[in-house]
């Protein structure tokens, strides 16, 4: 009998030998393997800077709280994504503001956000979260513009789409996390996403000052650093300059998250191989895809098809040892964020998706004969 779930971790016995090497060595945290993962990790995506967390939520939380996000400004993010892209807004006692999706490619509506900022006073947004949508990275440089026009800060949630990017209108190409058209990009390590740490996130900017603010921010805000301190009493002497967090991440962690990242675009390689399968088997069938525009390369962290009969086919391939998730719930239509005022019917293309959608197994280690299995299954509900 099949299990097959709809994303899942790749475990090679590298990954497994780069774990034990850390648990013989000096540090379990705070060690040598957290700065290697960041540079490498900094590198792999064209930025500056990388800051690691514990995971992807701590990473947008960390986001906001660089940028000063202050109790009651409202940010812009969208209904179809994971509950942290929002939730990191109401952390900070900020509100959440919606903007509804493009029916093509799931992500923002450009529109849609352009008359939201239309309809409102110049300043009334401190900043937006554009999220890459099941790996189809957002085009950030219309909404770059945008904020720059209207003086708000964009964090991009990239958490599923490292290794994904789009061609801007110069023809230069901008990874997902290079932050060039953004302030700060986010990152998760959870074993779903491309990457697994087991749980870790990770934060990548330009800006040295931003920089060094998510470094104090990640432990409690403190400094030891000589040229930042106020006072010196002495070689034990630390401040706590912030009101930070303890949102690191463990050496352990890192170790893991280093050694897959070694075979990250070999990952991305079989997602597509695995993406084009899928559009190939079905392309008679009465099922609608995400469209990647041109120029826009996809990091497939999931497949979704749209059909008219979703709850039934769920429940047919649940029967055959498949597991397919629904991605995702509107996030507006979560009793919390009704209870914030948000009702059904605000939204109407990201619930008529909502409706609609469904995520196949979509994830480097799926085997042929497991991804044949899932085609044939999809036919014969079809049939
Ligand atoms: C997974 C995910 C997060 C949160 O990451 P965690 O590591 O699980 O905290 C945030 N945003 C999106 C879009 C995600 O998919």
């Amino acid at each position: 009998m099949y299990k097959i779930p709809y994303g899942k971790q790749e475990i090679t016995n590298e990954d497994i030998s780069e774990v034990i090497k850390t648990l013989q060595s000096d540090f379990l945290t705070q060690g040598p393997k957290i700065l290697e993962f960041e540079t490498r990790f900094a590198e792999y995506v064209d930025a500056k800077y990388a800051v690691a967390v514990c995971n992807g939520t701590a990473a947008l939380h960390m986001a906001v709280l660089a940028l000063g996000l202050q109790p009651r400004q409202k940010i812009i993010t969208t209904p179809i994504t994971f509950v942290a892209s929002a939730n990191c807004v109401l952390y900070a006692g900020a509100e959440v503001v919606f903007a509804d999706i493009d029916a093509n490619d799931y992500n923002i509506d450009v529109v849609k956000l352009e008359a939201l900022l239309k309809s409102h006073p110049k300043n009334t947004f401190a900043g937006i979260i554009p999220v890459a949508f099941a790996g189809c990275p957002v085009k950030l440089e219309k909404i770059s513009a945008l904020a720059k026009a209207h003086g708000f800060w964009v964090v991009e949630d990239a958490c599923h789409a490292p290794g994904g990017y789009f061609n801007d209108s110069k023809g230069k190409k901008i990874k997902c996390g290079s932050t060039v058209y953004s302030d700060l990009s986010c990152f998760s390590f959870h074993p779903v996403k491309h990457i697994a740490a087991g749980e870790g996130g990770m934060i990548t900017t330009n800006s040295k000052e931003l920089y060094e603010k998510l470094k104090s921010l990640r432990t409690h805000g403190i400094t030891k650093d000589a040229a930042l301190l106020k006072e010196n009493h002495g070689g034990w002497y630390y401040e706590m300059q912030d009101l930070g967090y303890n949102y690191r991440i463990s050496d352990i962690n890192a170790a893991l998250a280093l050694s897959q990242l070694n075979r990250a675009d070999q990952g991305i390689a079989r997602r597509h191989e695995i993406a084009d399968k899928y559009r190939k088997a079905f392309s008679d069938l009465p099922v609608k895809y995400q469209q990647t525009e041109e120029g826009v390369f996809n990091a497939y962290h999931l497949f979704v098809i749209e059909t008219d009969r979703r709850k039934e086919l769920y429940d047919h391939l649940f029967s055959k040892g498949i597991f397919p998730q629904i991605h995702y719930i509107p996030v507006h239509m979560q009793p919390y964020y009704k209870s914030l005022g948000f009702k059904k019917g605000d939204f109407p293309v990201a619930e008529v998706y909502y409706e609609k959608c469904i995520s196949l197994p979509m994830y480097a280690s799926l085997k042929d004969e497991e991804l044949e299995h899932v085609i044939q299954s999809v036919r014969l509900f079809f049939k």
